[in-house]
This record gives C-alpha cells, sequence and structure tokens, in this order.
C-alpha cells in the first residue's frame, strides 16, 4: 500500500481501503529453489524405464519371477526406497501395505494387492503426514488382461519415477511433518492400494494435511495435437464427500462450495508453482477429476482428507489402456517414447517443493471460525499450533478475496494471537481464510472457516 494510499484510508476510512490492502507478499524460500534443482530428468528417465522393463505390471499379473510381472516390480521399488534410505541413515521406514481383495468385478478371485510405502518422519509433529502417490499397476485394452505386454510409460510409471525421485532430493532434509512416499497397487482395478492405506491412515489417527496423487505426468502431446509442457492441471473436489446435512444447511449460509481443503490445498500448489518452478502454469480444476473418471486421490477424500490430483494438461488417448498395436498407421500403446522426463521432472520438483513446503510449515490452523454478520469487521479466530508440534511458529496470517476469485487476493499477518479483527472488512464480501506461518516464513494451506474448509486438527 503506497503512503498516500494509507493517508486516504485513514482520512476516509471507507471500503476502498479494504480493496487497497497489499496484494499477497511472501518470503522467497531458497531452500524451495534447490529442492526443485536437484530432481533429475535423468534420473526419472531410469526408472520409467526400469519399470517399463517388468513387461506388465498388472494386479492380477504373475509374483514369482524377479524380470516380469507386479511383483518384481514392486520388490524393486521397494528396493529404491531402501537404497534412498540408506544414503539418509534409515531415515525412511520402506514397508509393504497389502491386503487380499476378491470377488470384485475386476478382482473376481483372493489377490494380495502390496503397495510400496516409505515413510520419513518428521521431527516435532511426526503425527501430521503429507502423502504423494503413484501408482504400480498397468493396463491394456483389457483391464482383465494381466499377461499382455503393458508398459504403462505414462500410466503410470511417470508417477511412481517422480515419487522416488521427490523421495531421493527430500531425504536430505530434516522436516517438522511427516511426508509419505507412496506406490500404491491396485489402481486400474478400483483403486485398492489408496483404499488400504486411506483406512489405514484413519485407524492410525494420522493428521492427514495433504494427498498429492499423481497420475500421468510425463505426456506433452495431446490426442488434439497440442504441444504444451509449461502447463499442468490440478483437480481438487468442491463440497467434502462427508459433510453432513447439518454442515450443509450452515454452508448454504455461510458459504464454503469452492473452499473444501482440497480446493486450498490445489491453491496452494498453484502458488508454488508460481513461485518456484520456472516456466509452468497450473490450472486448477474444480472437479474432483477428469470428466467421469477416476484415482487414487478419491479414497483419500471419501474419508474427509485433503487431496488432489496432479497430472499432464493434454491427455493422448492412443496411449492409454491400450494394446500395443498400429492400425491405418497408428501407433497406440502406453510406450516410453511418449514420456517427456523433462516436464515429468518439472511437476516431480512441483511436487517437491509443496510437499517441503507443508512439512516445515506449523500445523494448518484448526478449529477455524468466522462471526461478523450485521457489522462492519470479520472476526476470524483459531486454534493455535502446540509449542510441542510447532516450536518455531511465528503466528499467523488472514487471507481474504472476491468471492468469484480463483485465488487468495489480500492478506494481513496478524502475529501469535489466536482471534483477529479486520476492520471495515464487511464479511458478507468476501471469503476469508487463515494460515499458520514459521519463524523461517514457510507457510501452511490457507483454512476456509468451519466444518467446509477444515483440515482437521
Ligand atoms: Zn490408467
Amino acid at each position: 500500500m503506497t503512503l498516500s494510499r494509507l493517508v486516504f484510508c485513514l482520512i476516509f476510512s471507507s471500503l476502498p481501503c479494504a480493496y487497497a490492502q497489499d496484494k499477497v507478499d511472501y518470503q522467497d524460500q531458497q531452500k524451495l529453489h534447490d529442492i526443485a534443482a536437484q530432481v533429475s530428468a535423468d534420473n526419472i528417465e531410469n526408472h520409467i524405464t526400469t519399470l517399463v522393463n517388468f513387461g506388465t505390471r498388472h494386479t492380477l499379473s504373475e509374483t514369482q519371477s524377479d524380470t516380469r510381472g507386479i511383483g518384481a516390480a514392486r520388490r524393486w521399488i521397494k528396493a529404491e526406497f531402501d537404497k534412498i534410505s540408506a544414503q539418509c541413515g534409515g531415515c525412511l521406514q520402506v514397508y509393504f501395505q497389502s491386503g487380499t481383495i476378491s470377488g470384485e468385478k475386476r478382482i473376481p478371485d483372493a489377490t494380495e494387492v502390496v503397495s510400496v510405502i516409505a515413510i520419513q518422519r518428521g521431527q516435532t509433529d511426526p503425527g501430521r503426514y503429507v502423502i504423494m502417490s503413484g501408482d504400480i499397476d498397468s493396463r491394456v485394452s483389457d483391464v482383465m488382461n494381466s499377461t499382455s505386454d503393458s508398459p504403462g510409460a505414462n500410466d503410470n510409471a511417470s508417477g511412481i519415477a517422480g515419487t522416488l525421485e521427490a523421495a531421493r532430493v527430500l531425504s536430505k532434509y530434516q522436516f517438522n511433518g511427516s511426508i509419505v512416499y507412496a506406490a500404491l497397487a491396485g489402481e486400474e482395478q478400483g483403486l485398492f492400494g489408496g483404499k488400504i492405506l486411506a483406512e489405514h491412515a484413519k485407524q492410525s489417527g494420522w493428521r492427514i494435511k495433504a494427498v498429492l496423487n499423481n497420475d500421468m505426468i510425463g505426456n506433452i502431446e495431446g490426442i488434439n495435437g497440442v504441444i504444451d509442457n509449461t502447463s499442468a492441471r490440478i483437480f481438487a473436489e468442491g463440497t467434502r464427500q462427508t459433510e453432513t446435512q447439518d454442515e450443509a444447511r450452515t454452508r448454504r449460509f455461510t458459504g464454503g462450495e469452492v473452499d473444501s481443503p482440497s480446493r486450498n490445498l490445489a491453491r496452494y500448489i498453484d502458488w508454488m508453482a508460481d513461485r518456484y518452478i520456472p516456466n509452468l502454469d497450473t490450472m486448477v480444476i474444480y472437479r474432483l477429476d477428469r470428466f467421469a473418471r477416476g484415482g487414487h486421490h478419491r479414497p483419500f477424500n471419501d474419508l474427509g482428507y485433503p487431496g488432489v490430483r496432479i497430472m499432464e494438461t493434454n491427455e493422448n488417448y492412443n496411449r492409454q489402456h491400450q494394446d500395443l498395436r498400429t492400425e491405418n498407421g497408428i501407433k497406440f500403446g502406453d510406450t516410453i517414447d511418449g514420456v517427456n522426463f523433462a516436464y515429468a521432472a518439472k511437476l516431480t520438483a512441483l511436487n517437491a517443493v509443496s510437499l517441503a513446503g507443508m512439512a516445515w510449515a506449523p500445523t494448518p490452523p484448526a478449529n477455524v471460525e468466522i462471526k461478523g454478520a450485521v457489522q462492519p469487521s470479520t472476526t476470524l479466530s483459531w486454534q493455535m499450533a502446540s509449542p510441542e508440534q510447532a516450536p518455531d511458529l511465528a503466528g499467523y496470517k488472514i487471507y481474504w478475496r472476491y468471492t468469484d476469485a480463483p485465488q487468495w487476493q489480500f492478506s494481513r499477518y496478524v502475529g501469535k494471537v489466536s482471534e483477529f479483527t479486520l476492520e471495515n472488512v464487511v464479511i458478507d464480501n468476501y471469503f476469508f481464510g487463515v494460515s499458520s506461518v514459521n519463524k523461517e516464513g514457510f507457510e501452511s494451506p490457507v483454512v476456509f472457516p468451519g466444518a467446509a474448509g477444515a483440515f482437521g486438527e
């Protein structure tokens, strides 16, 4: 805000003062630039090549061979996480997580669905989690075909390669919160690996603040002929799946349709792209996933956890879920020549800086509430993080925006308090939220008040 504007506001103290608040400012984080720069396209290429060379990674494929099938693939992924962990003094807890699925349309007979999980424990708040995921399994035209070659290079070896590479880079740092790197199984057969992990997390009381599900992050040549390596999509659901009738009634009168925690997680990642990933613009899409299609963030949303799908902007349907063949001169199949490794690295870097930013920041404010009807001011309150969880807590920042604006527009840092009143900001005309900030300036996503926007305790 300029001095003349400030004087104008002090004298006239009218609505334009609210408009004239400083645009959202932030502290540039060199550590996040360093993290983005360390992500290697060569490593991602090597990982995808290895995964493709397992021939098929179909969920019902064989598990005994060490060179072909889903068993070989998951053992290799576990060995890679173990290698990364060995290089950071055992900083990752690596394990198989399995469940037996049967009687399902796409898994009729009892089958072990086995994911690979690696956890990097947080230092001050280990019960708080952010998760990056990709999918191990692949498929061709017939979803039950478990023997034909099914390279799944982009869908979704790219997501696994990115998750391994993010783990390698981030394991060199220590964070306040925990980071989970998840290679999930059984996606194409019905999102089973994600369901198993989400249910385990719920039973274990994990405080999940973000699931970044990466599903197809390497294709830059759309079926429509567009070639684009400068944009990506973040899909985020609207009203949360777990909303009760009472909560829906409250939301009708106070808002929140476009401010689920998944949406504000998406806005956070969008900011990270603008700040730390040159030549990448993300499109936040107000939808659970692509039209009538699904992905592994959904089982987490189903249980009320914030989660989004990160993926390429331009899909090539000739390369998805297709038998390897050539028809009328068109080559079909998800082969490695359809993956752009530099682009996959760019989206991996976006994941890495977003995970790091959240894991360094204090836990997002809990129990955020708002009041201010029939008065020319707006009061927000929230629960402060405990000194044990967030010894480096600096304070809180209030955000607001016009109700039809996609991104937060205005902000005010209010310090280490649990309540603040914005004078001359009329509650009716904006949406509001609060973030937490640590002493280095790392900031949590913005939390919209009430059940509609809550990131949990
Ligand atoms: Zn798929």
